[in-house]
């Protein structure tokens, strides 16, 4: 039972650390964006059901040898069992503190959008809101109603197509759940040394996923121009080149040029 724990655990111990790995590099993922992301979230739920059998398998290792004979030598599983459990204890913790965190982080910055706001109508399901800021800024909070935030500086960079393309986008990451699959990566993030540049780059490598896969949706839902135009509008405003980069993908999977 030790030794298939033991296995089982390093087996979990692979999934979380190479599954990020894999995830940041190379430049396939801005192709197949759903793909990469998808790959990921199964590699953590495999890890994570790993993870949950090794406990098992050492707890039920502890218990028999309770049943069993004494003796020195069954003091390695017993010992190993229940540390183990206190293990899994302190690993819980950690997904805790670091999925309140994101969760913190969220509320305050809601709170603010909240205080702003100038104007809301409903778009079924969604409440889409405009707050009262000079930055073109968006961006949505899954609830009941889910809300979509459109900030009056974006209202007026952007034209009436721009604004819908924008709208669509923040509806994809509504409807994908991405505030969960954002939530998930931070957690994973916490399981890697923070040290290490592959822990920055896996948080960020699975933002720039959920923006590719909304940017895909709201192309759909709108046009490839529309979303383009948006990207490249709100990019020059705000110097983040993050946008034009995202715009030149675009351009290459949906109108085939460059
Ligand atoms: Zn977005």
């Amino acid at each position: 039972m030790l030794v298939t724990a033991i296995i089982l655990l390093f087996a979990a111990a692979a999934v979380f650390f190479f599954s990020p790995v894999v995830l940041s590099f190379g430049r396939w993922q801005s192709r197949r964006p759903s793909l990469a992301l998808n790959a990921w979230l199964t590699a953590l739920i495999g890890g994570l059901l790993l993870s949950v059998a090794a406990v098992i398998a050492l707890i039920v290792g502890a218990l028999n040898v309770q049943r069993g004979d004494a003796g020195p030598q069954v003091l390695v599983p017993w010992i190993a069992g229940w540390v183990a459990l206190f293990a899994a204890g302190i690993a819980f913790a950690v997904v805790l503190s670091a999925s309140d965190d994101f969760g913190r982080r969220l509320r305050a910055e809601v709170q603010v959008l909240r205080s702003r706001w100038t104007d809301w109508y409903v778009d079924s399901p969604f409440r889409i809101v405009t707050v009262d800021d000079d930055d073109p800024c968006a961006c949505s909070l899954a609830g009941r109603p889910p809300e979509i935030y459109l900030s009056t500086g974006m209202r007026r960079v952007l034209s009436g197509d721009e604004c819908a393309a924008i709208i669509a986008h923040e509806k994809a990451h509504i409807l994908r759940r991405h505030n969960l699959i954002l939530r998930a990566a931070a957690i994973n993030s916490a399981c890697l040394p923070r040290q290490l540049p592959v822990s920055r780059r896996f948080r960020a490598s699975v933002l720039t996923l959920v923006e590719m896969i909304a940017d895909d949706d709201a192309v759909q839902a709108t046009s490839a121009d529309a979303v383009r135009d948006a990207l490249e509008s709100i990019g020059r405003f705000s110097g983040d080149v993050s946008l034009r980069l995202r715009s030149l993908r675009l351009r290459r999977i949906h109108l085939g040029a460059g």
